[in-house]
């Protein structure tokens, strides 16, 4: 059965501004066998999290020390000896069990999503989703991604070649706070059901939902030591790139390089999604009403804090006076609150940090003469960290605003006069992570995505379709990111291959040694009749 009561908390009742510590939101008969599921030895202090939605402390958080990281990737590696060898329908079957139990506990996970990072309970419930489809994908497909190859061999027939994939030993998953659910686990699932162990680092600020993550795989029949999660900022992720045998990290570009270079030293392996500057394109045979909800919601999910939402709208000059102020009317139509439920269209920023870019983007792009079309203003009335979702227009190039990822509810408007110049200012940014394009021919659309530096484009559609597909690789072009995720890439990225080749016959006569034992010329005269009779016959 699927609880979907709505969350206890009703956000603004329980803020009292005369006794702080009622911001701590959520029960200590909640937070307290989350918080011991954390690999700490609790020498390294606490961090403190926030609830964005009160600006009031949420929960206290034991920081994991190196130490801690280190002893957390040993007790992973011995777990995951077992592990592999465990039959691949017992694995998937973790995974089968993790779809349903995430939508019948989703109540309690869209609270502490909600708590943690103060998004809408609607975008709250994209990871739900996001987690159950994964979940299942590679329950189902896992078998097929991971069964032996056998190419053809150097000879046929006397060569027989098989190549196995077998897990890497520790992944070490490393995720921002914008989606706590879905990215700590969609890089996990699949190298857990590939064979490895997992150590988490979460965000500092969204610790909880990872640990109710490990809560839920235990549920699901895995094994102790196999998903394991350490708690802290830059340096226990650092402790983590130093231990783990592959890393997956999600976050910002600038934080991804040093990653890569340090997994680099290493000579460990790396995927790294990273920061983007999405954009959509608004074609001038598009129905606009139709298209409106879906592009409303490509901008302003997860109140703009999430990696695929476009911060910028590139629109045909023929329908942009229609289009621009059906956007406005509607933008300025969402439902901003703090609540536990589904009343609100967009939530609150996650951090202080995150309203101060937000702020200083829109003041910056002000003062260079862009104009507010909606929003562009603070909404501390309805809590700390709240911004009124905002559309810009006439921002000049030069502007943070048109170049710097935002990561938060604003997005720009630019007019063009035709898809071939729409291509040429969707592909003028430094980052190549997602696109949209909306047209009534979806043949156009296609032409104008396959001209697109990105590593996906959705048509017709923002992002919803593209993530979810998750048998198709998704990723970065340019500084968004290295590797690629979802179906088979993220089973590639965390397994390494052996090739095992036999030589067929060799006993009896028929191997590669009774040609090299000839004399004189003769070897490299046979071989080079049967390559130039395999190139003929068109052998691969
Ligand atoms: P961030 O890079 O500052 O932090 C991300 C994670 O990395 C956190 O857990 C942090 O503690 C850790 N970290 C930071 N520096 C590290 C280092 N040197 N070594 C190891 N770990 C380190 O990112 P953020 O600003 O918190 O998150 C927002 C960013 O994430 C945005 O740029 C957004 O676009 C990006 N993001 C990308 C995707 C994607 O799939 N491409 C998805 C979500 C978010």
């Amino acid at each position: 059965m699927i609880d979907e009561t709505p969350g206890e908390a009703a956000v603004g009742s329980v803020f009292d501004p005369e006794r702080p510590e009622s911001t701590y939101l959520l029960e200590p008969e909640l937070v307290a066998p989350l918080v011991a599921r954390i690999s700490s030895s609790q020498s390294a202090g606490t961090h403190r999290s926030t609830c964005p939605f009160t600006g009031g402390p949420l929960a206290t958080i034991p920081v994991s020390s190196s130490a801690d990281v280190t002893a957390a990737v040993e007790r992973g590696r011995l777990a995951q000896r077992v592990w592999a060898r465990t039959d691949l329908s017992v694995r998937s079957r973790v995974l089968d069990n993790l779809a349903r139990i995430v939508l019948v506990r989703q109540s309690e996970v869209l609270d502490l999503i909600q708590l943690e990072t103060g998004k809408a309970r609607r975008s709250a419930f994209d990871e739900v989703g996001d987690i159950a489809q994964v979940a299942r994908h590679y329950a189902v497909k896992a078998r097929r991604y991971l069964s032996t190859d056998r190419p053809a061999g150097m000879i046929p027939l006397v060569t027989g070649v098989r190549v196995q994939r077998r897990p890497v030993g520790v992944v070490g998953a490393i995720a921002p706070w914008n989606y706590p659910l879905t990215l700590v686990l969609s890089e996990a699932l699949p190298a857990l059901v590939a064979g490895n162990a997992v150590v988490v680092k979460p965000d500092p600020q969204t610790t909880l939902t990872a640990l109710w993550a490990a809560e839920a795989l235990e549920e699901a029949g895995l094994p102790a030591g196999l998903f394991q999660v350490v708690a802290g900022g830059r340096e226990t992720g650092e402790a983590l790139v130093d231990a783990a045998d592959h890393v997956a990290f999600t976050g910002s570009t600038e934080a991804g390089r040093k990653v890569a270079a340090r997994a680099g030293e290493r000579l460990v392996g790396a995927t790294l999604e990273l920061g983007g500057k999405n954009a959509i394109y608004i074609a001038d045979d598009v129905d606009v009403d139709t298209a409106l909800p879906g592009v409303v919601r490509a901008c302003f999910a997860s109140t703009g804090q999430l990696c695929l939402s476009a911060e910028r709208i590139v629109v045909h000059e023929a329908v942009a006076d229609e289009f621009v102020a059906k956007l406005v009317r509607d933008v300025r139509n969402l439902r901003l609150g703090a609540g536990l439920d589904y009343t609100a269209d967009v939530g609150s920023l996650t951090s202080a940090a995150q309203l101060t870019k937000v702020s200083a983007h829109v003041d910056d792009a002000i003062a260079r003469g862009a104009v507010v079309l909606a929003g562009g203003v603070h909404r501390s009335d309805v809590g700390p960290y709240f911004y009124a979702p905002t559309v810009l227009d006439d921002v000049p190039s030069d502007a943070l605003v048109a170049r710097e990822e935002t990561f938060g509810p604003v997005v720009s408007v630019t007019r063009v006069r035709s898809d071939d110049e729409a291509v040429a200012v969707m592909n003028d940014s430094e980052y190549g992570l997602h696109m949209s394009v909306w047209s009534g021919d979806t043949a156009r659309a296609r032409k104008v995505a396959d001209q697109i530096e990105a590593g996906s484009v959705s048509i017709n559609d923002g992002y919803v379709l593209t993530w979810g597909s998750v048998g198709a690789p998704t990723g970065g072009w340019k500084a968004s990111g290295l590797g690629r995720r979802h179906g088979r890439s993220s089973v590639e990225a965390m397994t390494q291959t052996r090739t095992v080749v036999t030589a067929r016959g060799a006993g009896r006569g028929l191997g590669i040694e009774t040609v090299f034992a000839l004399e004189g010329a003769a070897p490299s005269r046979i071989l080079s009749a049967a390559l130039e009779g395999m190139r003929k016959l068109r052998i691969p």
